[in-house]
């Protein structure tokens, strides 16, 4: 399993309860990926489902290493049983060695990372994303400001204002342009999900508790920035106002980390209700990829009772694949799943419906404005390369730069796909997934010492 949130800790389980022996690799320090994030400082019990699998027999973690590459496996083309072809290189997040992995299933579950619709002074220094904010003060304690506004849009900016609050910080406000009636045109997928409902009421009145404000229908209008005072001006409709901060967390959802699916060669299609790049995965999770299956946030953005549900079948069917499970015995084990997935399916589609972006959003987004943060380059940039014939992301990487930075498009790559009015799956591919030591690499070449191979099922 690549991944220990919630998709990759029921995937591990439920394979692992028909006799699978399970590999859980995460770069965190602990399991539980964004959802049931743990602290790494403080001595705390850990989430059921976490306790279930750090118990189980057949499951063993490696944390604080990454896959940062995919390879086809030596002697492929004849393969046993117990291999899928694939061997994953795994290093140690400090960077100092490197092995293989030969899997005989490999259930990726990498999980997402932030979105951010970009605004006029986004990349000041003191905006941070929702999740980062939230990575911060429950892994390490550490609060992002002292007086800090949270914006962008969807329900997690209630989960983030609430932790803030609690941990002593002055939350000017939960700003969103959206209102609660635009749930009306999804009346029934609400009262079909009254714990979703009693969650937001519950956040709502907790962050009343704490006088945190949430202001529906107001947006960022842009943030300047003089030394350590942010200056956040408003807007909602012609109303405008101004707050002073330290801090801004802001966040538009989620897009989801497809770096490994890409490298396996796992087919990717476009998400249509965000434009999100994602895995391909068919009803039993598995990817175009023989022996490779995929679950959680990469099957497309979800929320963590998706995450558990695609898990748990992915989980059963490597375990159909390594030839534990029967295929009535997994029509019968994964029946109930399947119900769990397609009832939060339904309400992710509406929440995307709510909360999401029409394809065109950039048109609205001035010249000037930064569309990558790591290169500086902006909007107007890309539109005049654009208007000079370059429509395509790689011609407008080359001759901007824009997508080049350290986050190599993860952040910028849907706002250029926007501009030029094409997929974003071409920022999708990184052979390495995730950034290594050259050290690293130049031992690979070399054959280094470090490296040994470890067959898993
Ligand atoms: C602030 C915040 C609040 C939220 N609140 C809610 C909520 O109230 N309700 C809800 O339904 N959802 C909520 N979510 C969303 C929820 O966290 C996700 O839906 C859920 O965690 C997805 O599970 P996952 O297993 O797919 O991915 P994740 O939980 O993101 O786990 C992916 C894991 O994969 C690991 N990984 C990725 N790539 C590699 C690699 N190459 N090598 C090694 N490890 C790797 C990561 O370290 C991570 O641990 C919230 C998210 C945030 C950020």
């Amino acid at each position: 399993m690549v991944g220990a949130g919630p998709a990759g800790l029921s995937a591990a389980l439920a394979a692992a309860e028909h006799g699978v022996n399970v590999l859980v690799v995460d770069r965190g320090g602990k399991p539980g990926g964004q959802y049931l994030r743990q602290s790494t400082v403080r001595e705390n019990t850990p989430p059921e489902l976490i306790q279930r699998a750090e118990r189980h027999e057949n499951i063993r973690f490696l944390l604080r290493h990454e896959i940062w590459r995919a390879t086809p496996s030596r002697g492929s083309s004849r393969l046993s049983r117990q291999e899928c072809g694939q061997s994953l290189e795994v290093a140690d997040v400090d960077g100092r060695t490197t092995r293989s992995l030969l899997p005989g299933a490999i259930v990726l579950a990498t999980g997402a990372y932030d979105r951010v619709v970009p605004f006029p002074g986004w990349e000041s220094p003191g905006v941070v994303t929702v999740g980062g904010a939230q990575a911060q003060l429950k892994g390490l304690g550490i609060t992002v400001g002292r007086r800090v506004l949270v914006t962008g849009t969807g329900p997690l900016l209630l989960s983030l204002a609430l932790s803030l609050a609690e941990a002593g910080v002055d939350v000017v406000a939960v700003a969103d342009p959206v209102r609660p009636r635009a749930w009306l045109r999804h009346f029934s997928t609400v009262v079909r999900a009254p714990r979703k409902l009693w969650q937001a009421a519950a956040y709502r009145g907790r962050l009343w508790r704490h006088r945190v404000p949430v202001w529906s229908g107001w947006e960022v209008r842009e943030i300047t920035s003089d030394r350590d005072v942010m200056i956040a001006k408003l807007g909602c409709g012609t109303k405008e106002r101004t707050e002073i901060v330290d801090a801004i967390a802001v966040g538009h959802g989620f897009t989801p980390q497809v770096e490994l699916a890409s490298a396996l060669g796992c087919a990717l299609l476009v998400d249509p209700r965000d434009g999100s790049p994602v895995a391909q995965v068919d009803a039993d999770l598995r990817t175009s990829r023989a022996g490779v299956f995929a679950a959680g946030e990469l099957t497309g953005v979800g929320g963590a009772d998706a995450a558990y549900a695609t898990g748990a079948l992915a989980g059963l069917a490597a375990a159909r694949h390594l030839g534990r499970l029967d295929e009535t015995a997994y029509q019968v084990a994964s029946k109930p799943w399947r119900r769990r997935a397609a009832a939060a399916r339904r309400f992710a589609d509406a929440l995307h419906e709510v909360h999401g972006f029409a394809p065109g959003w950039s048109t609205r987004v001035a010249d000037d404005t930064v569309l990558c943060r790591c290169e500086g380059v902006t909007f107007g940039e890309v539109r005049a390369v654009q208007a000079l014939g370059a429509d395509d992301p790689r011609a407008v990487k080359l001759l901007t730069r824009a997508g080049m930075g350290r986050c190599q498009g993860r952040l910028c790559g849907l706002s250029s796909a926007d501009v030029l009015g094409c997929a974003p799956l071409a920022y999708a591919h990184r052979p390495i997934a995730t950034p290594v030591p050259l050290r690293l690499l130049m031992a690979e070449d070399l054959g280094s010492q470090d490296q040994m191979e470890e067959v898993h099922e």
